[in-house]
C-alpha cells in the first residue's frame, strides 16, 4: 500500500487526501491550522461569506429603482438598513468552522488521518509533525501562502489590517482606507462600501486590478466611484502608521489619506521557508514559490507540490486540480498535465468579473489570432427589468473556425453565467453551435447566445 503524507489541509492538499484514499492509498495530512486550510478558515469562505452580506445591503439600495424602501425611509430611501458587524462577523466565523467541519467529516469517512500541528519534511520520504516522525513514499507540500507585509505598514489587528484580522472587527470601520487594487482589494474596498463604510482605495498603477480585463476593470472602477469610493490610481503607499483615533497613509509623492482603520491587500508570500524544503532538494523559485512541472512534480523525487505554494494560479480550483494530479501521477494513474487555457475564474465584487480562456492582452499582443464581440447588458430587456446597466458579455473565437476561445462576462452573478462558456471553451464549441442554442427570453444568457450569432456575422470586425 502506497504511503501518502501531505503537509497542509487547504484545497490542494485534502482534495489530493480524497482522492489518493479512493486510489486505495495509505494517507495522512499534517495541518495546522484546520481541515480546509486558510482557504476555508481565513481567505475564500470567508470573504465571500461577508460579500453575500454586502451584495445584499447594497440590493437593499438599488432597490429603491425599482420601487421598494422601508417604511419611514425618506424619499423612498432604505432608511435604517445598516449591517450589524458583530452578527456578520459571527455568521462568517461559525460558517467558516461548519465547513472545516464537513471537511473533516468527509476525511474521517474515506479513513485519512488528520494531524494536527506543523510538518516539515525531514528527508524525502520522512515528515515530522509535532512528536511525530511520518514514513511516505510520497510527500505532497500543499502548505499555502501567508499575507504579504509591506514594511513600514506592519498589522497591528486593531486599525491595521490584514483580511484575515478583519473578521475581529465588530464596529464597521467609518473610514476604511485600503492598500492594494489587486482582486483581494477590490472585493473587500466593494463590499465594505457597500456595508457602509467610506472608503478609499489606494492602488499603485493606473488603474484597479491592473492583471485582469482592461474594459471590466473600467466598469468597476466607475461602478465603485458612482457609489462613492476615492479610487487613488498611481499612489503607492510607502508607510501606514496608527493615529490618536485612527491611521495615516503616506504616499511614495508625500501626499498622505486619513482613516480609521487600514486594510493591507498587497498580495501573498509562499509558506515554504523552514519547512525542510530547500535541504532536501526542492528547489523554490527567487519568490520563494516550489518550482514545479505539469504533473505536480518538484525537483526532489517523491516529493510533489500543490496550491499557492507553488504560485501557479494562486486559486483554489487549481490547487485542487494540482493535488489531484500529483496524486494520481504517483499512484501511477492516467493523468493529463494541468491545462490553464480552461481555467474559469471569478472577482466577487458587485457586479462579479467573471472569464475564462484567451485573455483581450493575448489578443492585443498578437499572441492569439481572434475576433471579438463585447455586447454591453444595458440593452438586455432582463437587465433592465432587474434595474442594472452595468456590465457586458465579451466573447472570443477563432476568424475562420469560429471556435469560441475565450469569454469575460461582467454582470449580477457571472461566476454562474460563465460556465456555458467554460463549456464552449473546453470542448471547443463554435460561435454557430452556441448561437443555435435555446437561451431562457428574458435572461442574461440571452445575451451569451447573441453574443455567438454576432460573431457569426461575416461583418464583425476582427480585432
Ligand atoms: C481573500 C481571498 C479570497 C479568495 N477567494 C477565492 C475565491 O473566491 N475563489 C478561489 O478559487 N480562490 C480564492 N482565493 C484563493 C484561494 O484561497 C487559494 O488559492 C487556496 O486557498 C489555495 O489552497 P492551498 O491548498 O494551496 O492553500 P491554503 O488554503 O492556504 O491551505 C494551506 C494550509 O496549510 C497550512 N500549513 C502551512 N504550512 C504548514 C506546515 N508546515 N504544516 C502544516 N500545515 C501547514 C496553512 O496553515 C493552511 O491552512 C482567495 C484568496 C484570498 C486571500
Amino acid at each position: 500500500m502506497t504511503r501518502i503524507v501531505i503537509i497542509g489541509g487547504g484545497p490542494g492538499g485534502y482534495e489530493a487526501a480524497l482522492v489518493a484514499a479512493q486510489l486505495g492509498a495509505r494517507v495522512t495530512v499534517v495541518e495546522d491550522e484546520g481541515p480546509g486550510g486558510a482557504c476555508v478558515l481565513t481567505d475564500c469562505v470567508p470573504s465571500k461569506t461577508m460579500i453575500a452580506t454586502s451584495v445584499r445591503k447594497q440590493a437593499l439600495v438599488d432597490g429603491t429603482s425599482l420601487g421598494v424602501h422601508f417604511t419611514g425611509g425618506p424619499d423612498g430611501d432604505v432608511g435604517g438598513a445598516v449591517a450589524d458587524m458583530a452578527v456578520v462577523n459571527r455568521r462568517v466565523k461559525e460558517l467558516a468552522r461548519a465547513q472545516s467541519a464537513d471537511i473533516a467529516a468527509r476525511l474521517a469517512a474515506e479513513n485519512v488521518e488528520v494531524v494536527r500541528g506543523r510538518g516539515r519534511l525531514l528527508e524525502p520520504g520522512t515528515v515530522r509533525a509535532g512528536d511525530r516522525t511520518i514514513r511516505a513514499d510520497v510527500v505532497i507540500v500543499a502548505t499555502g501562502a501567508t499575507p504579504r507585509v509591506l514594511p513600514g505598514a506592519e498589522p497591528d489587528g486593531e486599525r491595521i489590517l490584514t483580511w484575515r484580522q478583519m473578521y475581529d472587527i465588530d464596529e464597521l470601520p467609518e473610514k476604511l482606507i485600503v492598500v492594494g487594487s489587486g482582486v483581494t482589494g477590490a472585493e473587500f474596498a466593494g463590499a465594505y462600501m457597500s456595508l457602509g463604510s467610506e472608503v478609499t482605495l489606494v492602488s499603485s498603477r493606473d488603474r484597479m486590478m491592473p492583471n485582469e480585463d482592461a474594459d471590466a476593470a473600467e466598469v468597476l472602477e466607475e461602478v465603485y466611484r458612482r457609489r462613492g469610493m476615492n479610487v487613488m490610481g498611481r499612489s503607492r503607499a510607502s508607510s501606514v502608521k496608527r493615529t490618536a483615533d485612527g491611521v495615516v497613509v503616506t504616499l511614495e509623492d508625500g501626499r498622505t489619506a486619513e482613516g480609521t482603520h487600514c486594510l493591507m491587500t498587497v498580495g501573498m508570500v509562499p509558506n515554504t521557508s523552514g519547512i525542510g524544503l530547500e535541504e532536501n532538494g526542492v528547489r523554490l523559485d527567487r519568490n520563494g514559490f516550489i518550482e514545479v512541472d505539469k504533473v505536480s512534480r518538484t525537483s526532489a523525487p517523491g516529493v510533489y507540490a500543490a496550491g499557492d505554494c507553488t504560485g501557479v494560479l494562486m486559486l483554489a480550483s487549481v490547487a485542487a486540480m494540482q493535488g489531484r494530479i500529483a496524486v494520481w501521477h504517483a499512484l501511477g494513474e492516467a493523468v493529463q498535465p494541468i491545462r490553464l487555457a480552461t481555467v474559469a475564474s471569478n472577482i466577487f465584487t458587485d457586479p462579479e468579473i467573471a472569464a475564462v480562456g484567451v485573455t483581450q492582452k493575448q489578443v492585443e499582443n498578437k499572441e492569439v489570432d481572434a475576433k471579438v464581440v463585447k455586447l454591453p447588458l444595458a440593452t438586455n430587456a432582463r437587465a433592465k427589468m432587474q434595474g442594472f446597466h452595468d456590465g457586458f458579455i465579451k466573447m472570443f473565437c477563432r476568424p475562420n473556425t469560429g471556435i469560441i476561445l475565450g469569454a469575460v462576462v461582467v454582470a449580477p452573478r457571472a461566476s454562474e453565467l460563465i460556465l456555458a462558456l467554460s463549456v464552449a471553451v473546453q470542448h471547443r464549441l463554435t460561435v454557430d453551435q452556441l448561437a443555435h442554442t435555446f437561451a431562457v427570453y428574458p435572461s442574461l444568457s440571452g445575451s451569451i447566445t447573441e453574443a455567438a450569432r454576432r460573431l457569426m456575422s461575416p461583418l464583425t470586425a476582427g480585432i
